[in-house]
């Protein structure tokens, strides 16, 4: 498993970023509507990691990932979110204005 792949925290100067790799090429993914998280679906398995694939190089389409699980980026953040207690509009909103203060930084 390369560990500079998949969701990753990136250090570009000064600050560290949050970022999504795609695990097959390598490309970071700069718009979540082009890109596929997927996971071997294996019965009784409770965790499993989840294998981010981008759509714009077709590394979400080889064969090897054919009878893999899917659902696009956009699902899996809104889910992870979700899950990790982010449920409300207000909830988003505050995190959204929050996060673009560092841009402003
Ligand atoms: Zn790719």
């Amino acid at each position: 498993m390369d560990e500079t792949r998949g969701f990753v925290l990136r250090q570009t100067g000064e600050s560290t970023d949050p970022t999504v790799v795609c695990e097959s090429c390598g490309e970071v993914i700069r718009d979540y509507r082009l890109a596929w998280v997927m996971w071997r679906d294996v019965l009784g398995e409770a965790v499993t990691k989840p294998t981010v694939l981008c759509k714009k190089n077709g590394c979400n389409s080889q064969l090897r990932y054919i009878e893999f699980a899917s659902m696009e980026l956009g699902d899996y953040l809104i889910n992870l979110c979700r899950n990790a207690g982010m449920k409300s509009d207000e909830d988003f909103r505050a995190a959204l204005e929050f996060a673009n203060l560092g841009d402003q930084i």
